[in-house]
């Protein structure tokens, strides 16, 4: 066992570093006021490589291993956690393609992403089917044309920007118990308002994006899909084999989240730190205050703690260990908590301050709370982990 970096890992850290001194941190809290998706911040991240980690080496993509994809996403995390939501997303939508797409479904969907700084979504929650997802209505039936794909989603990363849906739907009928995973590419130029043509018919209709809380710089919207057309071609795998697919691509997605959570947590620390060095009351620093310090360490050791479970994720999801699954939910679940723990200490220590929109911590606390709830709430997680143990 060895916790050092390898070269490789190293100098993607240290790219993905400078990445985010120079791109996001001198800019984030104007950012994030305005509210606007950061094109130009994702195309720069797609230039310099730090999109589309899952796309395999045989369609021109950078294959990299989950424990440097972790890592990668840590860091860019620690700029902000709305981007790199947005950015990782391209691979929760994508991953399914490259683990069980045939080689002409890899090089027809995955290749366009290497050419451009294309944005893709993964849809599988519904206004009814959240936790649940096994009550999904949205589904497809068999024509002669092929199948025809109807239903709603909602709260989709990157859905009013997406060249490309990946859609988790019923077999069948919308009560079926069998699930299916579809591809739907979008026609270039064809969006008119909020609607889009789907690439082989129908119609992709988009609500606005949502107003969040926090992760500002992600975008959100529903996905609504109108009678479109699903040629054989763009079913994924077994077309009877949707649940296992999801899981799959949970199992790798998990650790992803604890990656946001780790980077989120490090830097609400880093700022908390910085200023409680800085700023003095009853003639001290706030950080030689001994309950004051108390706190600081918590924080700490919650970043360490959760960077260790990331790290056996990753690794777990990396040898496709058979428990895998249970190891991704603790590390979301652990880094959830550190995120959500030092951002709220972070903002407590920075006392008046902390609550005020031009300090980088209360936009911390805000960003938090998502991390414990989409890709499966804490509930969800622990739901996972008792299964496995009794
Ligand atoms: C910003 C954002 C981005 C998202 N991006 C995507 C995306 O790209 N694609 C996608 O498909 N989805 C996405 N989601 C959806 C997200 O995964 C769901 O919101 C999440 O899984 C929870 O579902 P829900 O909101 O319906 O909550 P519900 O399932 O209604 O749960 C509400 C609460 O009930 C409790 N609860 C639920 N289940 C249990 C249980 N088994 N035991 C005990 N208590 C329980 C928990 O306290 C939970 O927080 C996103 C959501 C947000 C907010």
């Amino acid at each position: 066992m060895d916790f050092n970096l390898n070269e490789n890992q190293q100098s993607y850290v240290d790219m993905v570093r400078k990445f985010v001194r120079n791109e996001i941190l001198p800019h984030i809290l104007e950012l994030e006021k305005k509210h606007e998706f950061p094109r130009r911040i994702i195309k720069k991240a797609w230039e310099a490589g730090i999109l589309n980690l899952s796309i395999p080496e045989s369609v021109k993509g950078f294959e990299i291993d989950p424990v440097s994809t972790a890592l990668i996403i840590e860091e860019l995390s620690y700029g902000d956690t709305g981007i790199s939501t947005s950015a990782m997303c391209n691979d929760l939508a994508n991953v399914v393609i490259a683990q069980h797409g045939t080689g002409s479904q890899q090089q027809e969907f995955l290749k366009p992403f290497t050419d451009a700084p294309l944005l893709a979504s993964f849809c599988l929650t519904e206004p009814n089917a959240g936790s649940d997802n096994s009550s999904m209505t949205s589904f497809i039936r068999k024509t002669d044309q092929g199948y025809i794909l109807n239903g709603t989603k909602c709260f989709i990363t990157n859905a009013s920007f997406a060249s490309q849906y990946t859609v988790f739907c019923k077999l069948g009928k919308p009560g079926a118990n069998l699930l299916s995973c579809v591809i739907v590419p979008v026609e270039n130029d064809s969006r008119r308002g909020n609607e889009i043509s789907a690439a082989r018919g129908g119609r992709i209709v988009l609500g606005n994006p949502e107003d969040k809380l926090g992760q500002r710089l992600s975008n959100t919207a529903s996905v609504t899909f109108e009678d479109v057309l699903i040629r054989d071609e763009q079913v994924i795998g077994d077309r009877r084999q949707g649940f296992k697919y999801v899981i799959d691509v949970l199992d790798y997605a998990r650790p992803m989240v604890a990656a946001i959570g780790v980077g989120l947590a490090r830097r609400a620390f880093d700022v908390t730190l910085e200023y409680t060095k800085e700023r003095k009351q009853f003639g001290q620093r706030i950080c030689d205050l001994p309950v004051a310090r108390d706190a600081i360490v918590k924080m700490w050791k919650k970043v360490e703690l959760s960077r260790m479970a990331l790290l056996q994720a990753a690794c777990k999801v990396q040898e496709r260990a058979p428990n895998r699954g249970v190891y991704a939910s603790l590390a979301k679940n652990v880094a959830a908590e550190a995120a959500l723990f030092c951002a709220n200490e972070g903002l407590h220590l920075h006392g008046g301050y902390g609550f005020m929109s031009e300090y980088e911590i209360s936009k911390l606390v805000r960003d938090a709370h998502i991390i414990d709830i989409y890709e499966g709430v804490r509930e969800v997680q622990d739901m996972i982990i008792g299964r496995e143990l009794v």
